[in-house]
Formats: structure tokens, C-alpha cells, sequence
């Protein structure tokens, strides 16, 4: 079977990847930390872009893929929650199902158990650091 990112709910992610998102989110609070990622090697989520998030409104949020290199192709997303929560807010599942198959939302204190993640449709999915 061929082995990609994303299989049976689970999603593989390289260490070295996460240990610097979650940097990115200690660096941003107590604002929100936002990336899109991307899998070049398609077996691991192995690239993200930092790009500037912004509420439309309330149940609505957006992101510039303007800013995105060329080639760049989404596999997901990643945020902080300034809070301890990482459950996905009304304007997080909206976003989620409009681009990309697992999102990943960080709870305050930004360590690897605060993370969380999420298919398009805002359904759980397990997380597996390679
Ligand atoms: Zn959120």
C-alpha cells in the first residue's frame, strides 16, 4: 500500500517540522499562530509557510495563498489557541473544509500534548511524529 501523509485518520508529521511550529506559537503568544503545511515528500507533513491570518468575521477566517511560494500545494493548517483549549471553533471548521485534509490547532502551553488535529470535515484524527 502506498504510504502518504494522510491514511486511515492518521497523519505523520516530521519532528523537527512540529518542534518549530510549536516555537512559532510560544513566539506569537499571546497572539494566534497560524502556517499552512504542505508534504513534498507526500510520507510526512515536511513544510509549512507563516502566512497573516485574518477574521473576516466571526464565524468567517481567511488567509492570503497569494503569499504562497509557487508550487506549494496545501496539505493542511496549523494554529494556536491562546487558550488551553484546542477544540475547533464554528470559523476553524470552516476553514478547515475548504482547503486541505488535517488541521492541526495547539492549546496553550504549546508542548505536544496541547496538540490537536483535524480533517476537513472537523473530525479527530490521530497524529503520528516521525
Ligand atoms: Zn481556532
Amino acid at each position: 500500500m502506498k504510504q502518504t501523509y494522510f491514511a486511515n485518520s492518521i497523519v505523520t508529521i516530521k519532528k523537527e517540522l512540529l518542534d518549530e511550529l510549536l516555537l512559532g506559537c510560544n513566539n506569537a503568544y499571546p497572539n494566534e499562530f497560524f502556517a499552512l503545511l504542505a508534504s513534498d515528500s507526500k510520507k510526512a507533513i515536511d513544510a509549512y509557510v507563516v502566512v497573516p491570518l485574518f477574521y473576516q468575521t466571526e464565524n468567517s477566517v481567511s488567509y492570503r495563498t497569494d503569499l504562497l511560494p509557487l508550487g506549494f500545494s496545501i496539505a493542511g493548517s496549523i494554529h494556536s489557541h491562546p487558550g488551553a483549549s484546542n477544540r475547533p471553533s464554528n470559523a476553524d471548521l470552516h476553514s478547515f473544509s475548504k482547503q486541505g485534509s488535517c488541521h492541526f490547532i495547539v492549546g496553550y502551553p504549546y508542548k505536544l500534548e496541547n496538540i490537536a488535529c483535524y480533517d476537513g470535515y472537523g473530525k479527530r484524527v490521530q497524529i503520528s511524529v516521525v
